[in-house]
């Protein structure tokens, strides 16, 4: 979705819209609407935006690789200005330094969809877990130890020399 940025009054506009996944171009499997909530405040032609996404994505485990839903829910705030010009880009070369963190809009419009999916990726986790105590994969066998228990690590340790070795010496 777009907004028009000569369409946001000094006192805000407020936005809520669902976001198509196809303007998202995002390689992820959503299991609810990705809702944008946010509010465009202009000053000149400085724009704010903050709000708030929630959706669902499923993802893999990292460590028993099963599929999970994962819910999100972001607070996000950003700054527009419009595009420098070629001429403002070579007059201030400080300028690049000062714009950082700052987004640009073209042609009088912000995508809605670019904010979300930045969004998204920002707030997606380092390290997915299905649940803090998941128990993962057995590295020998493969079985997943959230659903069952197998017998590999019985076997390993009988086949352990060290511990034959410790109940010598223990004895
Ligand atoms: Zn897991
Ligand atoms: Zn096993």
């Amino acid at each position: 979705m777009l907004i028009t940025v000569k369409d946001i009054p000094i006192t805000g506009k407020h936005y809520t819209c669902q976001i198509r996944e196809k303007d998202l171009e995002m390689d992820l499997k959503f299991l609810k609407p990705v809702l944008f909530d946010g509010t465009a405040y202009k000053s000149s032609d400085d724009i704010r935006l903050c709000g708030h996404i929630t959706t669902c994505i499923e993802v893999s485990c990292h460590r028993c690789l099963e599929a999970f839903p994962l819910e999100l829910s972001a607070d996000f705030e950003v700054y527009y200005r419009p595009y420098p010009t070629q001429a403002e880009i070579s007059d201030d070369s400080e300028l690049s330094l000062g714009e950082l963190g700052v987004m640009h809009y073209e042609e009088n419009v912000i995508d809605l969809a670019v904010v979300t999916r930045d969004t998204i990726i920002v707030e997606m986790p380092m390290k997915l877990l299905c649940k803090e105590d998941c128990l993962g994969l057995c590295p020998h066998c493969g079985e997943n130890h959230n659903k069952k228990q197998c017998n590999c690590h019985e076997e390993h340790n009988i086949s352990n020399p060290f511990k034959a070795f410790f109940k010598q010496t223990a004895m």
